[in-house]
């Protein structure tokens, strides 16, 4: 086989290297990455948290309409004993009865405004937990085929390696050396001539270089310094 085409095969294989480590770093990258698992998760913390609060204040208002309660029994007691006859005095209680009433209504008021808010909240709860248990489930399929995706990448590698040593075995180390160099400037260090172009720059080959490639010589483009390859 001539040169050309040996390099060629090199080329492929290197690039195919390229191309599946640069696939490998993207999906190792997702490996592990749970952002969005953290995100949900904070996100129903945060609602929990705010029910918490939420009830909290719901139990204290109502442990107070319970004082408040008991209070206006005792004064609405007194009040209706006939023990107290002053009518002073028993203005004064009216009058307290009258605001303890005024005070419990505004309690239950705000007992029902905070009601109203535990029930929103705990349906942001129930909302925040069904999205949390969707994403861990996707994301754990998700985790899967990434991991199963980079065994076969790393698996392909191993071979497409093992190819590439034993291609470059069968070649001059002098001109394995001249192609890496190529490659690391050009990224293509082999290119193919087509109708007599160089597809690495899109030059026309001199006549001579052309009949030198053909009888299987390693040519150069004059223009791009690529190594020329007849398909
Ligand atoms: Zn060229």
């Amino acid at each position: 086989m001539d040169i050309a085409r040996q390099l060629y095969q090199l080329q492929e294989v290197d690039l195919e290297i390229e191309s599946d480590e640069k696939t490998l770093n993207g999906v190792v990258v997702r490996l592990g990455d749970n952002r969005v698992i953290l995100e949900a998760q904070g996100r129903l913390a945060s609602a929990e948290q705010q029910l918490d609060e939420l009830r909290r204040r719901q139990r204290t208002a109502e442990q107070e309409t319970e004082d408040l309660v008991v209070k206006l029994t005792t004064v609405e007691g007194q009040l209706y004993s006939g023990r107290i006859q002053n009518p002073k005095e028993l203005a004064a209680l009216q009058h307290e009865v009258e605001l303890f009433k005024v005070k419990r209504s505004r309690l239950d008021d705000g007992v029902l405004v905070i009601m109203d808010e535990v029930e929103r909240v705990e349906s942001d709860v129930a909302a925040a937990t069904t999205a949390l248990q969707k994403l861990e489930a996707a994301w754990n399929q998700e985790q899967q085929a990434l991991t199963a995706e980079a065994a076969k990448l790393r698996s392909k590698l191993t071979d497409l390696k093992q190819k590439r040593q034993s291609l470059s075995a069968g070649i001059d180390t002098p001109v394995v050396g001249v192609y890496d160099k190529l490659r690391k400037q050009k990224g293509q260090a082999v290119a193919r001539v087509e109708q007599g172009i160089c597809r690495g720059c899109r030059i026309s080959l001199p006549s001579s270089d052309l009949q030198q490639v053909r009888s299987g010589n390693l040519v150069h483009c004059s223009s791009c310094g690529r190594i020329m390859f007849l398909p």
